[in-house]
């Protein structure tokens, strides 16, 4: 392994959990690095702009304020996302549609955007935050499992048009990892999810973070429309 390039990275949702340990490992790694937040405002030591990823309109301006102030983004991580969880009978189609809009059609709106940048440079990476529920399922989660899911034909379709112009598109997967998503989880059911974790515990931001850092690097280059799980064995199988 050589020393990385310095690259231009773009993290959807990264003011806190997943986003933002991936923001500062890029930025750790040498990266040049902008998160989005809703808000529009930056955690300490990192920059920001604002963006609401079921939005079209707010997706064009972040990406013209982040090619601005450091480039055209080459390193895309589309991390956003929600969960709005209830069994299928109960389920109502806003809340179906709207998990959809920003988990799924939020990760289409900015990897489209960043496609056409990376197609002109001939170079980028793409990064899906999936997650092990998108392979196996899960009660109570049709709308979540079906957007992440989607994520990982949206990865493996971009691999396949873009991977001649050496742009790759791959999927992380996490497990169950301990952020402000899975802290709202009623405790009964965090119990039962540990006890079919094999690592026993649940994972944490950093561990999800070290594979995005990797997948940008230089050594990843041969790596396109893969899905990789970082969830302590629970979704083995898959
Ligand atoms: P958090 O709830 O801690 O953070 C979610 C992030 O997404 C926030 O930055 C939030 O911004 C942002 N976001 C939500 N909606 C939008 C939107 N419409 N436009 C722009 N940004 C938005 O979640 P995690 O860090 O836990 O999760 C990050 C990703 O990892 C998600 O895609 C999640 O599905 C996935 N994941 C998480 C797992 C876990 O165990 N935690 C497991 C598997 C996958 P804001 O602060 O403005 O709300």
């Amino acid at each position: 392994m050589g020393t990385d390039t310095s690259r231009s990275v773009l993290v959807t949702g990264g003011n806190r959990g997943i986003g933002l340990a991936i923001a500062r490992a890029m930025l750790a790694a040498g990266h040049k690095v902008t998160l989005t937040s809703r808000s529009g405002e930056a955690p300490e030591g990192l920059t920001a702009v604002k963006c609401d990823v079921t939005s079209e309109e707010s997706v064009k301006a972040a990406f013209a304020e982040v090619e601005a102030q450091q480039g055209r983004v080459e390193v895309l991580v589309a991390n956003a996302g929600i969960t709005a969880d209830t069994l299928l009978l109960r389920m109502s189609e806003e809340q179906f549609t709207s998990v959809l809009d920003t988990n799924l059609t939020g990760a289409y709106r900015v990897s489209k955007r960043a496609a056409s940048s990376m197609l002109r440079a001939r170079w980028g990476r793409m990064i899906f935050i999936s997650s092990v529920v998108g392979l196996s399922g899960g009660a109570g989660q049709v709308n979540y499992a079906a957007s992440k899911a989607g994520l990982i034909g949206v990865a493996r379709s971009i691999a396949r048009e873009l991977g001649s112009r050496n742009i790759t598109a791959n999927v992380i997967a996490p497990g169950f990892i301990d952020t402000e998503m899975t802290q709202g989880l009623p405790e009964a059911r965090r119990a039962e999810i540990l006890g079919q974790v094999p690592a026993g515990r649940y994972g944490s931001v950093d561990e999800i973070a070290a594979a995005a850092v990797f997948l940008a690097s230089d050594s990843a280059s041969y790596i396109t429309g893969a899905v990789i799980p970082i969830d302590g064995g629970l979704g083995m199988g898959h």
